[in-house]
């Protein structure tokens, strides 16, 4: 049996690309960012169980209260473009990236406030500060990041701009 090995570059999950395809050996970057596999994926965050501060990311203390008993909480997929600003230079390190001074691309990065209130810093899909707008609202997509050493990707979050809505 031939399989197809035909499968999505972007794991863009609105409605301007197909539904994500993955493979097993595709995982998060870090655990408790997002829900995965999901088809419809949603950021994760803490919700202290004694002050009620919710954090992104998981937070092991919580900065509000120290204390240290949270659970993981969805926070959503959609949120507001809090505030932003264009990168227009490749990161240095730790940015981990596989690209160079020679193949990088200027990408947007901004704060997204999700509904429970907490602003979540990540990288926009839109470097055009003529469609940024503060206030906008923002999807949750997921994309793959660098290659991992079992064949896959590292799997991070961004936003992207809302069309149509
Ligand atoms: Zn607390």
């Amino acid at each position: 049996m031939n399989q197809s090995s035909t499968r999505s570059t972007a794991l863009f999950t609105n409605d301007r690309y197909p539904k994500p395809r993955y493979i097993m050996s595709d995982c998060p970057i870090h655990p408790n960012l997002f829900t995965w596999p999901a088809e419809n994926p949603s950021l994760l965050g803490g919700l202290c169980e004694h002050c009620g501060e919710v954090s992104f990311p998981v937070q092991s203390s919580c900065r509000s209260c120290s204390g240290s008993g949270s659970s993981v909480i969805e926070l959503g997929d959609r949120g507001v473009l809090w505030t932003w600003t264009v990168q227009n230079f490749l990161p240095k390190p730790p940015y981990v990236t596989d690209q160079t001074p020679a193949t990088f691309k200027p990408y947007g990065v901004g704060y997204i406030e999700m509904p429970a209130g907490v602003r979540v810093e990540s990288r926009l899909l839109t470097a055009d500060a003529d469609k940024l707008k503060i206030g906008m609202p923002m999807q949750l997509v997921i994309e793959p990041f660098s290659a991992n050493d079992r064949g896959g990707h590292n799997l991070c979050f961004a936003f992207d701009i809302v069309e149509n809505d």
